[in-house]
């Protein structure tokens, strides 16, 4: 049988798993009213992760980079996160990879030093010896498109599993 043959029922699987996640995958998105105690407790952990990061506003960066005449983008999100945690900071930098979109805004991004982080949406750069995290983005829940995955790529495993 050709292999082309299995395809139809791959995407079948592959379709029928992205509709229907499993309880705790997704406590952020369809089961975000779950509170069973694996959804509770990744819901927990996901904001923990958040919470360990200081924020500050992005006019900071952008003043300062006016200062000293480096012109620095900043992405959409008004606030940067600046992971605290050492192993969170080297963690993370692991994860960085550079921006491989070519549109002309994620050119810039590059250029000017921004990272992607994993396939989590979020950007990164070192600025003052700090790791900032920004968001280009705004209108969705940060929480689903970008903090929970992640939580997911630093392998990270605080909660309750069944
Ligand atoms: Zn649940």
């Amino acid at each position: 049988m050709p292999v082309s043959d299995f395809f139809p029922f791959i995407f079948m699987v592959s379709a029928a798993y992205l509709t229907t996640p499993a309880h705790g995958t997704d406590v952020f998105g369809t089961y975000w009213n779950c509170y069973c105690s694996q959804c509770a407790s990744r819901r927990k952990v996901v904001h923990r992760l958040v919470d360990l990061f200081s924020q500050i506003p992005s006019r900071w960066i952008e003043e300062l980079s006016e200062h000293r005449s480096e012109w620095l983008p900043l992405p959409m999100w008004g606030t940067l996160f600046v992971p605290k945690d050492s192993a969170d900071i080297r963690n993370i930098e692991k994860l960085t990879k550079s921006i491989e979109d070519d549109d002309e805004e994620s050119i810039s991004f590059r250029d000017a030093g921004w990272q992607a982080v994993a396939a989590t949406g979020i950007y990164a750069i070192e600025f003052d010896e700090e790791l900032l995290l920004g968001i280009h983005g705004a209108g969705y829940n940060f929480y689903v498109q970008h903090w929970s995955k992640l939580y997911d790529a630093l392998d990270y495993r605080w909660h309750e599993s069944i």
